[in-house]
């Protein structure tokens, strides 16, 4: 590739057109080259992508560039995990475990922080949450002292907790989690369940995986009758 070196004077640059040789850009000025090693560093960006989103930050104003930066700064300053769910947070605990409304009695057991945010979407859940922070991954050498189970035993230990619901991801690694899980808590008072899985909201049924439809029909549930 040496050919298309762009920007041999700089060790950064060189690194970037050494280990994407697929795009390595003749003539690319170094903060644009910079710009786009960046913005390729994050998931789901790839390099053309992130030329063409540097290319839309270049064309921002000054004042725009400026509330970006700050934003991306105040994202690592000021955004915290809960002390008591792992959840995100400003400060100590975060506004669900804050909130006197909620069941304490009900946790509902997810990965990680993000996840929280898709369940809040829907709404529909008025409990508390505990996030894991990871899944159990034998192959990664992730195993039960690497994910929060302890803090999750000691909520448990308080003796409010009545179910722990638990919504780990649908993957191998996701539902050996879960198993672990539950059988940690067999022996306790606490019900535990686990979220169903099926055919999701919209979706048809000559588009479904066997394993999907498999699910969905063992997890069937009865028709209320009104
Ligand atoms: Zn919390």
């Amino acid at each position: 590739m040496a050919g298309c070196r762009y920007l041999p004077d700089s060790p950064f640059d060189s690194a970037f057109t050494m280990n994407r040789p697929g795009y390595a850009f003749p003539g690319m000025p170094a903060p644009l080259a910079r710009m786009v090693e960046t913005l390729s560093s994050l998931p789901g960006i790839g390099p053309k992508t992130a030329l063409r989103l540097s290319l839309s930050l270049l064309h921002k104003s000054a004042p725009e560039v400026e509330q970006m930066a700050a934003a991306l700064t105040e994202l690592h300053q000021s955004l915290d995990f809960c002390k008591r769910c792992g959840c995100f947070s400003e400060q100590g605990h975060c506004g669900i475990c804050d909130n006197v409304r909620r069941d304490t009695g009900t946790v509902c057991v997810v990965e990680q922080p993000v996840d929280v945010l898709m369940l809040e979407r829907g709404g529909h859940f008025s409990g508390h949450y505990h996030v894991l922070h990871g899944r159990l991954s034998p192959v990664d050498g992730i195993g039960p002292e690497q994910i929060r189970l302890a803090s999750l035993d000691a909520r448990v230990a308080e003796g409010n907790v009545r179910e722990l619901i638990l919504a780990t991801s649908a993957t191998v690694d996701g539902e050996a989690t879960a198993h672990f899980i539950a059988r940690r808590y067999q022996t306790s008072d606490v019900k535990v369940s686990r979220i169903a899985r099926g055919v999701p909201e919209g979706g048809e049924l000559e588009y479904m995986d066997e394993f999907t439809l498999n699910r969905a029909l063992d997890q069937r549930v009865v028709w209320e009758r009104n």
